[in-house]
């Protein structure tokens, strides 16, 4: 499928254009990687779907691929804000939701819906090794597709996932002296034997 690249000039997701958003990816990301800017038109979509009365959502992604950065330089939420939370599901799918209700808009990648668009086809099942793929040509196929390669649809999340944690109170961990989450036992996770260091 060909790119009208007036057609992509003119494409705008969640009010920024085009050219700025895939500036921004490369700034935030290291380089415009193709799931990164599917990711934006994902986020867009899940946007215009949102009710006009829901202001304060939360954002849930499904995978740690790509799809947190598109989700931080599109909404007010991240992970260090704590209304992204990523539960690695393996699923190429995000969701915006009330942050009280838990009612939202699922988005995914919809396989069903790659048949007309053989490169994002390819990239994504990675039917080919990456040095094969030009990614110009893929970048391309992803402006034209845009949110015609996802499906949409109503969710509402488990009142468990939306409950907060309290975290009771601190204390110093005897291994290690420094603070940890006194609900977590009589020493901190790391010295638990959680530590990822040697
Ligand atoms: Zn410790």
């Amino acid at each position: 499928m060909q790119t009208d690249p007036l057609q992509v000039r003119k494409k705008s997701i969640c009010s920024v254009p085009i050219q700025d958003f895939v500036r921004r990816v490369e700034d935030f990301h290291g380089a415009a990687a193709p799931g990164v800017v599917l990711g934006g038109y994902m986020v867009d979509l899940a946007y215009r779907h949102l009710p006009a009365t829901s202001s304060l959502f939360d954002a849930l992604s499904e995978t740690r691929t790509c799809l947190p950065d598109a989700i931080q330089l599109l909404t007010p939420c991240t992970i260090g804000n704590g209304w992204l939370r990523v539960l690695d599901l393996g699923r190429f799918a995000l969701s915006l939701y009330d942050k009280y209700s838990g009612d939202g808009i699922r988005v995914f990648l919809d396989p069903a819906k790659l048949d007309t668009f053989m490169k994002i086809k390819t990239w994504f099942f990675k039917l080919r090794p990456k040095q094969e793929q030009d990614l110009d040509v893929l970048l391309g196929e992803i402006h034209t597709a845009a949110s015609q390669v996802c499906g949409v649809m109503p969710v509402r999340l488990k009142p468990g996932f939306l409950a907060r944690r309290h975290r009771g109170g601190f204390r110093i961990c005897p291994g290690c002296r420094e603070s940890y989450p006194a609900a977590d036992g009589d020493s901190c996770l790391a010295c638990s034997g959680e530590t990822p260091y040697r």
